[in-house]
């Protein structure tokens, strides 16, 4: 993922008289007590769960579920006949290539998969009250239907046991990576399915998002001596030895999370440090060479760094641990940790931004992945534009070349106006002209393209925030972002709720944005009309050209070096944003959404005009600026 940065505005001081309600959503919760065994010459995992569920809901359960993800890595699986016929869209890249649009990491990868390569999982038996309970297998789900239902309020305790193939990596889970990590263990184990007031989550598996129960884990590994283990939670037996066979024990206990990682490896390096009394931060990664050993070390470095920002902008970290782990075929967000494929600082901190909106808000990603992964794209331009700008050149684990660099890109950030340099409002935009736009509340699964499944979802949804900061300003959309944390952290927000906090917060409000931003793929598009004298000033007339209505800011600048801000909220909005910035704003009469056109006068008249610009910030995702800004000639 690119390291761009996103605009950061003076960040006004206003005490917050947002009282934080407590929501009250129930929620299941759930304890696993994990034993598995990994043979590594076979690649065949043996493993038993304990798990105490608890039915917090109103409701009855006559059948609980289970994913197998592993079954998907086997040719003809959903996953793998998904990935061929999204193969069969050929999409024009920016550089004019055809392109298929499948990810280019699985392909056509499952269909050739030999029997030894493919990955299962098959669960032997369920067993409640020690009886077994009837299984059906529907591939990556398991249906386990309950001779005794489960009542509301109570909670019932299950065996299983189970056997799973560790596939040939094809995407994030298996073995044997590029970067030759020999275990990527994501997605390992039969893990419960959510129930939640929208039911049971039972989407099967084929390669998008994961949703899961909070509750605690206890899991205890065994494999053979030679590999280090890095994993979610903290390690309880440091100390442990082999025993006579050569085969090491390691246990690692995680509270409040909803997934479990690990990942082994014999060639393995380990730093950690304690950044904070209660809070160790790990890297694991393969030993290379000096400048990747160096760059992994930046890793820990930028990470301790960063910490105070990330929370105080996006709330507490709650977790006694968090690993960055080189792993998998990317970077992929697990409950305290990641597996990551190299040591590139945005991958870095945007992976480790999903603790915040994947592992504690736990916002269901099948149906809300722009509240994830936007969220997380959001935060991942914000922290890297603060490191870039305030830390970057001081790392003791970068040459004096690199340095170099940072420097000249930061000079070129002071100059260009923030927004434009955003990755995420660059794709939305180009998403929004590519004709292949779905609304962003598309489930993640059921998009046409993975194409406009990924731009809705990362650059769309982090331009959500953007957009949000240049309604309400950007101060209040911080206040949200806390409140939000605050209010909902543990308990699967969905988008209303977002919107509510957000309207709570600001004083505006924001269901129109809503429908047209989440919804719709309705554009905005404002343009500058004619200019009229009078005998004190200029009439400026403003045309709304896309479907999408918006309130306007319009930057005066006249040829005496002065400037004035002009406000148009919109009527919708039934509230003012709070004044941003230096330049003197004049706020006009609200603008009806239906209106067309609306006309405001300026205070000097217009031979004393210079320049005229509608969002001078460009945190408005407009897609056409061209029609924005008009230079008046002497
Ligand atoms: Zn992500």
């Amino acid at each position: 993922m690119k390291n761009k940065v996103l605009s950061i505005f003076t960040i006004l001081l206003v005490t917050s008289n947002f009282v934080s309600a407590q929501a009250d959503r129930w929620q299941q919760h759930i304890n696993y007590t994990i034993n598995a065994s990994l043979d590594v010459k076979s690649n065949i995992v043996n493993g038993s769960e304990e798990i105490v569920y608890d039915n917090n809901s109103p409701d009855t359960l006559k059948k609980v579920y289970f994913h197998l993800y592993w079954n998907a890595f086997q040719p003809n699986s959903s996953m793998d006949i998904r990935s061929r016929e999204l193969g069969k869209n050929l999409l024009t890249s920016r550089r004019g290539e055809q392109v298929q649009d499948w990810d280019a990491r699985v392909k056509d990868r499952i269909l050739n998969l030999k029997p030894e390569e493919i990955g299962f999982q098959n669960v032997g038996y369920v067993l409640i009250g020690g009886k077994q309970q009837k299984l059906v297998q529907h591939e990556t789900i398991l249906e386990v239907q309950l001779i005794q239902p489960i009542a509301p309020k109570s909670s019932v305790t299950m065996t299983l046991v189970f056997q799973a193939q560790v596939p040939q990596q094809i995407r994030r889970s298996g073995r044997d990576n590029a970067e030759g990590v020999r275990y990527s263990m994501s997605q390992w184990y039969p893990k419960m399915v959510e129930y939640d007031y929208q039911g049971w989550n039972t989407n099967p598996y084929i390669a998008r998002e994961f949703y899961g129960v909070w509750g605690n884990y206890d899991v205890t590994l065994q494999l053979d001596q030679s590999y280090m283990v890095a994993a979610t939670g903290v390690l309880q037996n440091p100390s442990a030895t082999a025993n006579a066979q050569g085969i090491k024990t390691w246990n690692f206990k995680g509270n409040n999370i909803h997934d479990f990682v690990w990942a082994a490896d014999n060639h393995f390096k380990h730093l950690s440090k304690e950044v904070r009394k209660g809070l160790t931060l790990n890297v694991y990664f393969k030993e290379k060479d000096a400048r990747s050993d160096s760059a992994w070390a930046n890793v820990l470095w930028a990470a301790e760094k960063m910490l105070p920002y990330m929370e105080k902008k996006f709330g507490a970290y709650p977790y006694p641990q968090y690993s960055f782990i080189q792993g998998g075929d990317g970077g992929m967000e697990y409950a305290m940790a990641t597996l990551i494929k190299g040591p590139g600082l945005g991958t870095v901190f945007h992976e480790w931004m999903h603790s915040w909106y994947q592992h504690i808000l736990g916002t269901n990603e099948s149906l809300f992945p722009w509240m994830d992964e936007g969220f997380t794209s959001y935060a991942e331009e914000d922290i890297s534009y603060q490191y870039n700008q305030n830390y970057a050149t001081n790392s003791p684990n970068i040459s004096d070349r690199e340095k170099a660099q940072i420097v000249s890109n930061n000079e070129k950030a002071k100059i260009q106006l923030p927004a434009i340099q955003s990755a995420n409002y660059m794709s939305y935009l180009s998403l929004a002209k590519s004709g292949l736009e779905e609304p962003m509340s598309t489930h993640s699964d059921h998009y046409n393209t993975n194409y406009a499944y990924s731009s809705a979802a990362y650059s769309k949804g982090g331009t959500f925030l953007g957009f949000l900061g240049y309604i309400i300003g950007d101060s209040v959309r911080d206040r949200v972002l806390i409140n939000y944390y605050n209010t909902w952290k543990f308990k699967h927000p969905n988008a209303n709720d977002f919107i509510r906090v957000a309207e709570k917060t600001s004083g505006i409000q924001l269901e129109w944005f809503q429908e047209y931003w989440m919804n719709s793929t309705k554009t905005i598009d404002y343009g500058l009309n004619d200019i009229q004298a009078t005998a004190t000033g200029a009439i400026i007339s403003i045309q709304r050209i896309g479907k999408m209505p918006a309130p306007l800011e319009v930057l005066v600048n006249y040829k005496d070096g002065t400037s004035e801000l002009h406000y148009i909220p919109l009527d919708l909005m039934l509230a003012n944003k709070v004044e941003e910035g230096k330049v003197k704003r004049i706020v006009h009469p609200e603008c009806k959404w239906v209106q067309p056109t609306y006309t405001f006068e300026t205070t000097k008249p217009l031979s004393a005009l210079k320049s005229i610009e509608i969002d001078p910030s460009y945190r408005l995702p407009d897609v056409n600026r061209n029609n924005n800004k008009l230079e008046i000639p002497n």
